[in-house]
């Protein structure tokens, strides 16, 4: 492993690297008061001086302009999952000339992205997607490439959210395996960053930079950012017990009270970086040309349960069931694990606020008061 302290240019100095290595950096920016993944170029594009506080149904970005911070902030609507699977993705067009169809399947990108500034529990993420989109018996040919030729560098949490909950799953704050570069940024004494590899391709991207090594101090001063940052979540759900909780609580009355206050929008489906499902539409044109397009799709749409006469899940209760369950105990019977990394995002952009902490916590309380 490589450790290097850098200060702000030499942030500038990596994202230069990046490029000149011929990588897109997708990182974090400020669009429309919130932190977004944008295409950046330099290290004036990074967030600095902002914070979010967030609470159940509420984000809110601050700017203070005299602060150095870059990354002082957790994780805003949007994750890499767009550039893994796209909301929206035509995936062949085709037409019909004299009885005859020619059909053109969509190119997949073939470009270096390097996913910059992402959150420990976004690698986290991209771990539990890749068992659907790359590793699972159909592999996504977009999400194979853009995993293929993708480099990781991760940052460690320095001020996580309310609505965060990593720690519930070991999945932040702090970074470690799937990461190809890792930087904690610290503000005790002199403002730096700790930037250490992860893997050979890590290690040979930091070798060609002339950081200073990092001394003792510096690792313990990385240490207390990770030890304050645990230290300041508090919303958890239960890994071990959650899943046979769930399993036994079908028939909660919880779930038509969640559904009293649901509305049934999909923004939780639509935020999360492990929701997986989609659609797809197949269009005729009046020239003959065809299309097929995949859209994300959500639980929470009626359509998405339609087989043959119907949709299965119809009630706004069926529908929250259907997802909460998915994500916290059926995901482990699926995929052997939990399809959750407690990034908070479904908290934060419900419009209503529905919490899925909370909403665990009342299923095991209503379990243990009628036991
Ligand atoms: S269920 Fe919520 S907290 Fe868990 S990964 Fe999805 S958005 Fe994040
Ligand atoms: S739980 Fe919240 S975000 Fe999810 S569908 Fe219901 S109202 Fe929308």
């Amino acid at each position: 492993m490589l450790a290097g302290i850098a200060d702000t240019q030499g942030i500038d100095d990596l994202i230069k690297l990046l490029l000149g290595e011929g990588y897109v950096v997708m990182g974090p920016g400020v669009e429309r008061n919130v932190i977004q993944k944008k295409e950046i170029t330099s290290v004036g594009d990074l967030p600095k001086g902002y914070t979010d506080t967030q609470t159940p149904g509420s984000y809110r970005l601050e700017r203070d302009l005299s602060s150095p911070e870059l990354f002082s902030w957790a994780v805003g609507p949007a994750s890499f999952k767009n550039s893994l699977f796209p909301a929206k993705q035509t995936l062949f067009e085709g037409k019909i000339s004299k009885g005859k169809a020619s059909i053109t399947q969509k190119e997949v990108p073939s470009h270096k992205t390097c996913f910059f500034g992402i959150r420990p529990c976004e690698v986290a993420g991209m771990a539990v997607l890749a068992k659907v989109m790359t590793d699972g018996a159909y592999p996504d040919p977009q999400a194979v490439s853009v995993r293929k030729n993708s480099l990781v560098v991760a940052v460690e949490c320095g001020r996580p959210a309310e609505n965060c909950f990593c720690t519930s799953f070991n999945t932040g704050p702090m970074a470690d395996d799937g990461c190809d570069i890792i930087i904690t940024e610290i503000t005790e004494g002199n403002h730096r960053f700790l930037i250490r590899s992860g893997s050979d391709a890590g290690y040979a991207i930091l070798s060609r930079l002339a950081y200073k090594p990092a001394l003792p101090e510096d690792v313990s001063a990385r240490d207390k950012v990770i030890a304050k940052s645990i230290s300041a979540i508090s919303k958890s759900i239960d890994q071990e017990n959650t899943p046979a909780l769930l399993a036994r609580n079908i028939g909660s009355t919880i779930w038509a009270n969640i559904a009293n206050r649901c509305l049934s929008c999909g923004n939780c489906t639509m935020v999360c970086p492990t929701c997986f499902c989609a659609s797809f539409e197949h269009s005729n044109g009046l020239e003959e040309d065809f299309s097929a397009v995949r859209r994300w799709d959500s639980c929470f749409d009626s359509a998405h349960s339609y087989i043959h006469g119907g949709s299965v899940r119809t009630s706004v209760a069926s529908k929250y069931r259907q997802w909460m369950t998915h994500k916290l105990s059926t995901w482990v019977d699926q995929f052997g694990e939990i399809g959750c990394v407690g990034c908070g995002r479904c908290i934060t952009w419900c419009p209503v606020g529905i919490d899925i902490t909370e909403e665990t916590a009342k299923i095991a309380e209503g379990e243990s008061l009628h036991k």
